[in-house]
């Protein structure tokens, strides 16, 4: 990198600022009629346990983020710390989802009043790695496996579903995105 770049970043969106999940929950339970809790999703492809296919957890996340003004962000002062990650680098939103949600997802930006640059959808979260980014912050295990593997720089923002993942140098852990603020000042 040439000194004095600001970094470009990419940002994810769903368990990384929003937190989906538990309406994700909300919305299998109402239709299932089941009483699943939240607490307890602790892996990332939790819908197999659940008997349902890939096609179907969209389908309810599709459903979820139609509830977007229900949706909370993952910690509180989210539009600030953002703000203040724009100050230092170039921060873009990149998302891997369907098409359906896109305008629940941007009008869940608006009025959380995160800054960005440029939003970014892939169909899916392989392609985030072959973008020209040079940090990724985000919650998949599987992302950060995959820049590890090309030795690009991964955040890993700390939730139940990621924790299998190790630390190594191109995987740092994350509790919270004001720890990211000081990994990358510090950095
Ligand atoms: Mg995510």
């Amino acid at each position: 990198m040439q000194p004095n770049r600001k970094k470009r970043v990419a940002l994810d969106v769903d368990g990384t600022l929003a937190d989906v999940m538990p309406m994700w929950v909300k919305v299998y339970n109402e239709e299932y009629n089941k009483n699943l809790d939240y607490q307890n999703i602790s892996q990332w492809a939790f819908w197999i346990s659940l008997g349902i296919t890939t096609r179907e957890f969209f389908r309810i996340f599709s459903k979820a983020w139609s509830r977007w003004e229900e949706i909370q962000p993952t910690e509180t002062n989210i539009t600030q710390t953002i703000k203040t990650l724009n100050r230092l680098c170039v921060v873009d939103i990149v998302t891997g989802r369907t098409k359906d949600t896109l305008k629940f997802v941007k009008n869940w930006l608006r009025k959380h009043q995160i800054q960005y640059q440029n939003f970014i959808a892939v169909s899916s979260w392989q392609h985030k790695i072959y973008l020209p980014y040079d940090l990724y912050i985000d919650d998949s295990p599987d992302l950060a496996q995959l820049a590890a593997h090309k030795q690009k720089m991964v955040l890993l923002y700390n939730r139940p579903w990621n924790t299998m993942v190790m630390e190594g140098p191109w995987i740092k852990r994350i509790n919270n995105l004001k720890e990211a603020i000081k990994t990358i000042v510090c950095d």
